[in-house]
């Protein structure tokens, strides 16, 4: 039973003998209470990474590429949401978007709600997505996409094997989890049957996979971010395509992080012009403001899937295509393309990659730096700590020292990763080559590798 109860001057929140904390509690914690929760309800490991990397900050505000902690110092963020927030936090415009679409329905039933915000989005898909597929099905985020994708892969052709490229990350869920090369997979088999691996960018494996006709499908990342920013060799999306055409298996193409203009075009795929048969987005299609991803199809290959039986129920999830989620994205696409962000992204891309080849060019701690668009890496040398010591520590240095947001890959946490937002400025950049050439400077490296790395990696060793 619910009741309120007097407390002093504020109203206490108790379910039986428990109280609960209120939305305005929540949003007053303090630092440590912040920490303390995360760690106990959330995620020990992450709290204790980090609480040693000093990056548990209590931020309180957050607006375009800064973000602001409770004592009011400013931080560049130069991760966009793991490239998310293609606008920044908290776009204004988007923002106002979804309170206006406050007043309509959120979620209905029967199976879906048709409001004038969903068919516009998906019509909008259509006209902007290469090779223009005409049918979008919905969900809230970038795995639920790939499942959907994998799904009315084996429905339309009939066929059960699907073919991923090693390194690749589609997302957690079993299924997407079963196409991914992710190093931790094992602890969640039995993973879906009939999954095969290739070598990403080999025509010549992904021939011999599909050569026996009874692939469903080929699922790939136009650039591989999470593997640690790995772009294919020339030729090798089309060459995929075309096989696949030849043996009758759909192409499937991860573009979840890479649409919306992150590689300097709307999307990767148009680099080499091609066509998937499938297209997964999210991420970016709401400028992260809300949960919202997509699998584009053509008419043809959704009837074979879904115009049979009851088989396009499958495609039923609640929050599918809410009108909130959908006024996100079509504002958010509507700024993109007004604001010609893709065609300034992939000046700022440019402009950054020439800066952190300068880097590399006098700072021997940097191994390796590359980059398409807005999505850029810097590989560090193993050295005797460690890449990934080192890399955090970097990380470190770079929030602590300097202010500056930076992560890792998901697959390569010793490559580090700049994916700022695509209306970023030339100051910004400027400011974060600077701060690198310092965090990354043989004194600081030195630092990293003396005793600071032993409790780094004590830490980050999961707890017996
Ligand atoms: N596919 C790619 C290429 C991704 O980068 C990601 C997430 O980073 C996903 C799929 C999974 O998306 P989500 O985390 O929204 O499930």
């Amino acid at each position: 039973m619910f009741f309120w109860k007097r407390f002093g001057s504020r109203c206490r929140l108790k379910i039986q003998d428990t109280d609960l904390i209120t939305f305005e509690e929540a949003l007053a914690s303090s630092r440590s209470q912040m920490v303390e929760r995360f760690s106990k309800h959330v995620s020990p490991i992450e709290a204790r990474i980090f609480k040693l990397l000093n990056t548990d900050k209590r931020f309180v505000k957050a607006e375009g590429i800064r973000i602001f902690d409770e004592q009011g110092e400013e931080y560049l963020d130069f991760t966009a949401g793991y490239g998310a927030l293609c606008l920044g936090h908290n776009p204004a415009e988007v923002l106002a978007a979804v309170q206006q679409a406050a007043n309509l329905p959120t979620i209905l039933s029967f199976y879906v709600g048709i409001h004038p915000l969903v068919g516009a989005l998906a019509e909008n898909l259509h006209r902007i997505l290469p090779g223009h597929p005409d049918i979008s099905c919905f969900g809230s985020g970038g795995a639920e996409a790939v499942e959907i994708a994998l799904k009315t892969a084996r429905a339309s052709t009939g066929k059960k094997r699907l073919v991923y490229a090693d390194w690749s990350y589609h997302g957690q869920s079993i299924g997407s989890l079963s196409v991914s090369g992710h190093t931790y997979k094992h602890y969640f088999e039995p993973l879906l049957p009939n999954c095969e691996h290739v070598p990403f960018g080999d025509l010549q494996a992904l021939e011999l996979k599909l050569r026996a006709g009874d692939v469903a499908a080929f699922i790939v990342e136009p650039v591989q971010a999470e593997a640690g920013c790995i772009i294919p060799p020339k030729g090798y999306l089309p060459g995929a395509q075309e096989l696949c055409n030849k043996y009758d298996a759909l192409l499937i193409l991860d573009e979840i992080q890479t649409g919306f203009g992150r590689t300097g075009r709307m999307f990767a795929a148009e680099h080499e012009s091609v066509k998937p048969d499938i297209i997964v987005v999210s991420k970016a299609l709401s400028a992260g403001v809300m949960p919202i991803s997509a699998a584009v199809t053509n008419s043809e290959i959704w009837k074979k899937a879904y115009d049979q039986e009851n088989s396009w129920e499958s495609l039923i999830s609640t929050f599918r295509g809410n009108p909130k989620a959908c006024a996100a994205a079509l504002k958010a696409m509507e700024i993109l393309v007004r604001d010609r962000l893709v065609d300034h992204a992939k000046k700022m891309g440019e402009y950054t990659l020439q800066r952190l080849e300068e880097l590399k060019a006098h700072n021997e701690n940097i191994k390796a730096v590359r980059g398409i668009g807005l999505l850029l890496a810097i590989e560090l040398p193993s050295g005797k700590g460690g890449a990934l010591a080192l890399s955090s520590w970097v990380i470190s240095r770079m929030w602590n020292k300097h202010h500056i947001i930076l992560g890792n890959y998901d697959h390569r946490q010793d490559i580090l990763r700049l994916q700022p937002p695509l209306n970023v400025q030339k100051e910004d950049i400027d400011r974060v080559i600077e701060a690198l050439d310092e965090a990354c400077s043989k004194s600081g490296v030195s630092l990293a590798l003396g005793a600071g790395v032993t409790a780094l990696r004590r830490s980050l060793r999961p707890p017996k």
